[in-house]
């Protein structure tokens, strides 16, 4: 058996929360690569059909649902589906998330609400819903997308609801792992630094020197440096870890 063999998903069913764009599509391209089925869970319909393609077009299996991840009868209905449609769930990615920059004085309570209904709630429904048949199977593994957000505070733009919904994530990820070890269920976290995407837009040229320059890389990463954890974390390769937050941000959270 190679070592090459651990990081295999042949057989295994992904699903993807937000994998028609960005992190998520570099996952799921990336877990189809590695043999997984894979469902790309988001709302843009149109988007996902274009990941879907993608994939299928070079030999990968996927599949698009589309989800809101703050709605539960959405999710419950998309598990069963999967479920009986293509096969148990083994690899759940919870990538989905939106941000924006707030005035914490000024902030509208309903856009607070709307960032936790997707950042936090979004993901805790999701590992409860997808977790019930993962403990039940005593198999699965599941990678929670947070971010350097949760472990510093960024600046110079304040955006103080993104960064606490992060911290949320990451400690809902060591909770489920405490919790969860006994089934036979791996939970982890990803925590990116400034990734080019379209949550991070490279374009506010006040933001550059904060957001580049005093990155010690020197750079933004790409989504196909998340990629590879995410493999990693959702493969056996990773079969003795579990609550861990892994930050992967060219260095910016060492000063
Ligand atoms: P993008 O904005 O490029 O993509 C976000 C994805 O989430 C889209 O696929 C979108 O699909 C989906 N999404 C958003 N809301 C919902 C919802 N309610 N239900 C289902 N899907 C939803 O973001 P990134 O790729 O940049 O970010 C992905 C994750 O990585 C996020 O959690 C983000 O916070 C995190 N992150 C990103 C960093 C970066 O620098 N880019 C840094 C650190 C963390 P659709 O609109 O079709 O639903």
């Amino acid at each position: 058996m190679s070592i090459f063999d651990k990081f295999s998903l042949k057989g295994k069913v992904a699903v993807i929360t937000g994998g028609n764009r960005g992190i998520g599509r570099a996952i799921a391209n990336g877990f189809a690569d590695a043999g997984a089925t894979v469902v790309i869970a988001a709302r843009n319909e149109a988007k996902s059909a274009e990941a879907v393609a993608e994939i299928n077009a070079t030999g990968g299996h996927a599949i698009a649902m589309k989800i809101n991840v703050s709605d539960r009868a959405q999710i419950e209905e998309m598990v069963q589906t999967v479920e009986t449609e293509i096969g148990p769930i083994d690899v759940l990615v919870n990538n989905a998330g939106i941000g924006f920059h707030a005035d914490a004085l000024k902030l509208e309570d309903s856009e607070w609400k709307r960032l936790f209904d997707i950042n936090l709630e979004g993901v805790w429904k999701m590992c409860q819903i997808v977790g019930r048949g993962m403990t039940e199977r005593k198999s699965g593994s599941i990678i929670n997308i947070g971010s350097m957000s949760g472990l510093i505070v960024n600046r110079p733009q304040w955006h103080s609801p993104y960064g606490i919904s992060k911290a949320a994530v990451h400690h809902l990820t060591r909770s489920l792992a405490a919790e969860w070890s006994q089934y036979g269920v791996r939970v982890n976290a990803i925590a990116p630094g400034y990734i080019k995407t379209e949550i991070a837009s490279t374009e506010y040229e006040d933001y550059r020197h904060y957001w580049k320059d005093e990155v010690p890389m020197k750079r933004y990463g790409s989504t196909d440096e998340i990629a590879p954890a995410a493999l990693y974390l959702a493969s056996d390769a990773s079969s003795f870890m579990t609550g861990e937050v892994m930050v992967i941000d060219g260095g910016y959270t060492l000063y």
